[in-house]
């Protein structure tokens, strides 16, 4: 079965990226289809933000919020395709925004599929050929351009090639590794994959009875050399180890570092608290009441599920009465409270990770328009490249702003 004609632009991949692509190679008056295996456009940004969809956020600018070994390519591409021009792009479709907590972007209607809408409505109004269940199996270079063939027979001709077909993380969502395949059948070389945005697991069992537990905290993670990360948010303590928006936010950083072998993080249950202030904050505390048992003196103090874990960190029996806790103790507890050495042995794995850290050489490409350097005429967008941001939109902002330029080129 054949597609009629040839086109200016395929672009392989539904997502975020990809629809980007198609619509900025259509508004340059390209023909363009877009080849999605999926039923359905855009699943990553159905359940982007539990369903509200962080599309950006008000730092998206500063690079800091994005790794990949290739920094130039992230400062050209968002400065060719920058916060505003997203802003100003999904403003003129008709999606308004209001910004939450960390500089957070989403829409007021709080629903990803409203972006969906507005942006599959976009594609209809320049005339894009959606191609919906086309899981693309092969692509290959012919006379000056490109042949693809869905896995169902179909096939596609094209001048361009967009190959926006995103990571391996959440693989139920429809990135499954087949357009790492492609990448490789074009000679693309691929740094290795790993779950970033992810849960991590903790060796330590003394932590477990403290599951479910949600408290706010500073965490610090160790980026080798001396360098440290630090966020303070949310930290959630699971049957498997550690959550919440600290840890997924520093696991981009974490998660390579764990490859050198377990890492320990540092919590501090009371952000902006030194062990120094927290031993006086303990010891007035304790005089107003000195016959409280150790682990009753917490109440109302820490979670109650935090205080068994922490004294068995210590060893210490809470059955001792308070007047009895020796200074060194107090110390002890004091640092524990404010630096919680916590030991962290891997990521959980992709299907629990937000995005892959890894993918097609960010130097492989040009970072003026995407364009591969092995293969002229393909191009290529979002997390299929080795770039990862930072959680609160980060990601959505990169493949925005990388499939805008992918599909602009050319
Ligand atoms: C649970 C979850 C929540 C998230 N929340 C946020 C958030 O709130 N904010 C944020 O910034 N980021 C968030 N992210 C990350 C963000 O969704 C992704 O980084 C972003 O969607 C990547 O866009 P993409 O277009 O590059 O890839 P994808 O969205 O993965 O799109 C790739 C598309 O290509 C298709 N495809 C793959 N292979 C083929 C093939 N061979 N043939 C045809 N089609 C193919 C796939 O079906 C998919 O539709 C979240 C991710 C997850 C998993």
């Amino acid at each position: 079965m054949a597609a009629a004609g040839a086109w200016d632009t395929l672009v392989v991949g539904g997502g975020a990226a990809g629809i980007m692509a198609a619509i900025h190679s259509s508004a340059r008056g390209r023909r363009t289809a877009l080849l999605e295996g999926n039923a359905q456009l855009g699943r990553k940004v159905l359940i982007a933000g539990n369903g509200r969809c962080n599309l950006s956020n008000r730092d998206a600018g500063n690079l800091a919020h994005y790794h990949t070994p290739q920094p130039r390519l992230v400062r050209q591409v968002l400065g060719a395709y920058p916060l505003q021009r997203t802003l100003d792009f999904f403003a003129g479709l008709g999606l308004e925004l209001k910004e939450e907590k960390r500089g957070r972007l989403f829409p007021v209607s709080d629903q990803a599929q409203a972006v969906v809408d507005l942006l599959e409505e976009h594609l209809r109004e320049l005339g894009v050929e959606v191609c919906l269940g086309a899981k693309i199996r092969r692509a290959a270079c012919e006379g000056a351009g490109f042949v693809v063939r869905a896995e169902d027979g179909r096939r596609w001709e094209g001048r361009k090639l967009v190959l926006a077909s995103g990571g391996v993380s959440a693989a139920k969502m429809g990135a499954d590794g087949s357009g790492q395949e492609l990448a490789r059948c074009f000679g693309h070389e691929l740094t290795p994959l790993q779950p970033g945005l992810v849960p991590l697991v903790s060796p330590d069992e003394y932590l477990r009875p403290a599951q479910g537990v949600k408290v706010w905290a500073q965490v610090r993670a160790p980026l080798g050399r001396g360098r440290w990360a630090a966020d303070t948010d949310d930290l959630l303590f699971t049957p498997y180890g550690l959550s919440g928006f600290t840890i997924l936010n520093l696991s981009a950083r974490v998660v390579p570092m764990l490859a050198h072998g377990p890492q320990v993080l540092e919590i501090n249950l009371f952000p902006g608290s030194a062990p120094e202030a927290m031993g006086q904050f303990l010891k007035e505390r304790w005089d107003r009441h000195p016959r409280r048992s150790l682990a009753f003196s917490f109440t109302g103090l820490l979670h109650a599920r935090l205080v068994g874990p922490l004294l068995a960190r210590l060893g210490m029996p809470g059955g001792q009465v308070v007047a009895q806790v020796s200074k060194a103790q107090r110390w002890e507890l004091a640092k524990l409270l404010t630096c919680w050495p916590v030991q962290v042995s891997q990521a959980r794995d992709f299907d629990h990770a937000e995005v892959t850290i890894g993918g097609v050489g960010a130097s492989e490409v040009d970072p003026a328009s995407l364009e591969s350097r092995r293969v002229p005429g393909l191009h290529l967008a979002g997390e299929i490249l080795d770039v990862h941001g930072d959680l609160g939109g980060y990601n959505l902002q990169w493949a925005w702003s990388s499939g805008a330029v992918a599909g602009a080129g050319g």
